[in-house]
């Protein structure tokens, strides 16, 4: 069995739904299991009803619910050919926002949230099971409000979705084809609750490990991954595969990836994951999983808007407890550091978010020398990088010989080097690590 994901966007309008039905449907020797996200879209406007509903404005929401309603009306007059399944679709729909509706007039807190942002998945699943029926595809919806379980800690409950999801499917000795919700479950007091933004990838490794499926598809209808930035540096080549752990450390630099927690479950159950594009249903891909191709670097990423502090004080040569005191000023903030590097007098990190950056000086200023560097950009190169393989480094630093480099970062894990500088350079030292590194394909 594989594990299909299709993400707001590729479910995004009835012709898109259309076009994953076809994807879904395609010849195939095993029966597959499709996790849907909301079409795109309908997960920001239910955010936006609950904060009306948070704020006590009624009108608001109503307008607000009313509004995609008629969106939804619009979607089934489009997808479905006959009144049986038109009828269906509306029932079911309508019964979705009469539920909307009926919060509005009660207390509203996060349970009934919660409820109102299950809608969208719930929507969009019933809108590909009947259109499936409707085409004679022996379909079936598997409610993930039935399987999906969150425990004590809010964590997903690998060994309940198990117990619950596999007597599900065998039940269904004559199914094609399954199709259930991403993103939303149940916790533990049994209430509905979701694997927050973005959960239906979560759903999919979490849903893959359970059924132990041969592959994790998770199909967006955005381009590719690359060994580097094609907006940037010309001659790109795509990324056919990578190691969960290369995957991981590509995860801050941009959406292409997906969060490393979500694929945790599929990396711990030895799952490949596949990254698929909807607009090139034929292309390859990019493959992850638990395999490493030796001292080969894969890819380099960059992201801006990063700012750099350094502390520089004697007092910490020989000083225990230093590193301590300073990161105890971040994260009373709530301020991540990204990237680090020590040296016996000074330390230097680079954050992303600056909303506390005045109070953080302020109060490293106790312990040191302040300096703060802005508008810079870390730029990582991803591959397998053990320590004990030779020359990697040595590329990636004559490839930024003429760039001025703020930070070094390697050695945190066997797959990563950072490189943090100024981004008016970021488009030089893209195009001459793809140079450097990429020799044989990344010429720019
Ligand atoms: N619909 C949810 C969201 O937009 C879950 C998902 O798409 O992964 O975040
Ligand atoms: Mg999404």
């Amino acid at each position: 069995m594989k594990v299909m994901k299709f993400g707001g966007t590729s479910v995004g309008s009835p012709a898109r739904i259309k076009s994953v039905a076809e994807l879904i449907t395609a010849p195939c020797s095993q029966r597959n299991l499709v996790v849907l996200s909301a079409m795109s879209g309908t997960t920001n406007t239910l955010v936006e009803i609950s904060d009306y509903l948070h704020k006590g404005n009624r009108e608001g929401a109503k307008e607000t619910i009313g509004r995609l309603k008629s969106l939804y009306a619009g979607h089934i007059a489009a997808l479905y050919e006959s009144e049986k399944y038109k009828k269906e679709a509306e029932q079911y729909i309508n019964g979705c926002f009469s539920l909307i509706s009926n919060i509005t007039k009660q207390l509203f807190t996060s349970v009934e949230e919660k409820i109102i942002l299950a809608q969208g998945e719930l929507i969009s699943t019933h809108m590909m099971y009947y259109y499936l029926l409707e085409k004679g595809v022996k379909a079936v919806l598997l409610p993930a409000l039935d399987f999906m379980r969150t425990d004590a800690n809010g964590e997903p409950d690998s060994d309940a979705i198990k117990a619950r999801l596999l007597p599900l499917i065998e039940a269904e000795a004559d199914a094609e084809l399954f199709i259930t919700q991403g993103f939303i479950c149940r916790n533990f007091h049994n209430e509905v609750d979701n694997l927050l933004r973005g959960g239906s990838d979560y759903t999919a490794s979490l849903v893959g490990a359970a059924v132990q499926a041969s592959e994790i598809q998770i199909w967006t209808d955005i381009d590719g991954m690359h060994n580097n930035d094609p907006r940037v540096v010309e001659g790109t080549s795509p990324v056919r595969h990578l190691n969960f752990d290369e995957a991981a450390e590509l995860g801050y630099f941009g959406a292409k990836i997906l969060h490393p927690t979500c694929i945790l479950p599929a990396k711990y159950a030895n799952i490949p994951v596949r990254l698929l594009n909807t607009m090139e249903p034929d292309a390859p891909g990019t493959t992850i999983d638990n395999n490493l191709d030796p001292g080969t670097i894969k890819a380099v990423a960059a992201k801006d808007n990063i700012t750099a502090i350094k502390i520089k004080s004697s007092r910490m040569l020989l000083a225990h407890g230093f590193l301590r005191k300073v990161f105890e000023i971040f994260e009373s903030y709530h301020t991540s550091i990204d990237m680090i590097c020590t040296s016996e007098v000074g330390v230097s990190m680079s954050i992303d978010n600056t909303k506390h950056l005045s109070e953080i000086v302020t109060d490293l200023k106790k312990y040191g020398t302040v300096t703060v560097d802005t508008d810079m950009c870390i730029v990582c190169v991803v591959g397998d990088m053990d320590w004990e393989n030779l020359g990697f480094e040595s590329r990636a630093m004559d490839a930024l010989k003429d760039i001025p480099v703020r930070m070094v970062s390697y050695g945190g894990s066997n797959y990563n080097i950072s490189f943090l500088v100024k981004s008016s350079d970021k488009r030089r030292t893209l195009c001459a690590l793809s140079r450097f590194l990429f020799a044989d394909t990344g010429r720019s």
